[in-house]
C-alpha cells in the first residue's frame, strides 16, 4: 500500500528489511546496543561486525531515542538504531515510548539530511507490544512528522509477515479515513 502524505510518499511492504535501499533502516535495538534476536540479530548479521563495532563506540541508548551507525555491507548507507519498550500492560509509559522511538529516528534521519527511511514494526516481536497499538502509533507519529516537515521523500514500512502487513494496512486506512 502507498499512500502520499504532503511531499512525501508513505510505503507498507512485507519483506526482511535488511534487503531495504533506503538512505536508512531502523534497528529495534536494545539498550546496550548489543545486538540480540529478531530484527537486531538479522541487521548484525547481513551487515557485517562494523556495524557493532560502532555500536560498541557509543555505547548505549536509551529507551525512546535513537542513535545512527553505518550500514557495513548492507545496502543501505545508515542503521538508525532506536530502543523501543518493552511491553508491560499498557498503563505505564510504553505508548509515550513508542512515540518517541519513532519520532527520534525521524529526526535523527532529518538531521543527517536522509530522503528516505525503513522501519520494521519496533516493539511488536520480543518486546511484546501488542500489534495493532503499536501499528496505530507508528503510522500516526510519521504522519503527523510528514505533515510537518518536507525533507524526507519516503518511509517505507517493511513488514516481516503477512499478517502484520494486514494489520498496518488495516490501522493507515482508519488513520486516512479521518
Ligand atoms: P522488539 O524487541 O523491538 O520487539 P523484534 O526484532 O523482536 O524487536 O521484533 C520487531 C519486529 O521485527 C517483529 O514484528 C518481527 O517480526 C520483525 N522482524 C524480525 N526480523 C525482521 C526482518 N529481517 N525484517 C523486518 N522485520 C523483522
Amino acid at each position: 500500500m502507498e499512500q502520499e502524505i504532503n511531499a512525501s510518499t508513505l510505503i507498507l511492504s512485507c519483506g526482511d528489511i535488511t534487503k531495504e535501499s533506503t538512505d536508512a533502516i531502523v534497528n529495534a535495538a536494545n539498550s546496550g546496543l548489543v545486538g540480540g534476536g529478531g530484527v537486531d540479530g538479522a541487521i548484525h548479521r547481513a551487515g557485517g561486525p562494523e556495524i557493532m563495532q560502532q555500536c560498541r563506540k557509543i555505547g548505549g541508548c536509551p529507551t525512546g531515542k535513537a542513535v545512527i551507525t553505518t550500514a557495513g555491507n548492507l545496502k543501505a548507507k545508515y542503521v538508525i538504531h532506536t530502543v523501543g519498550p518493552r511491553y508491560y500492560d499498557g498503563t505505564g509509559k510504553e505508548a509515550a515510548l513508542l512515540k518517541s522511538a519513532y519520532h527520534e529516528s525521524l529526526k535523527l534521519a532529518s538531521t543527517k539530511h536522509l530522503k528516505s527511511i525503513a522501519f520494521p514494526a519496533i516493539s511488536t516481536g520480543a518486546y511484546g507490544y501488542p500489534i495493532h497499538e503499536a501499528a496505530r502509533i507508528a503510522l500516526q507519529t510519521t504522519i503527523e512528522y510528514l505533515k510537518e516537515h518536507q525533507d524526507i521523500q519516503l518511509v517505507r514500512f517493511v513488514l516481516y509477515d503477512h499478517t502484520s502487513y494486514d494489520i498496518f494496512t488495516k490501522e493507515l486506512e482508519i488513520l486516512l479515513s479521518f
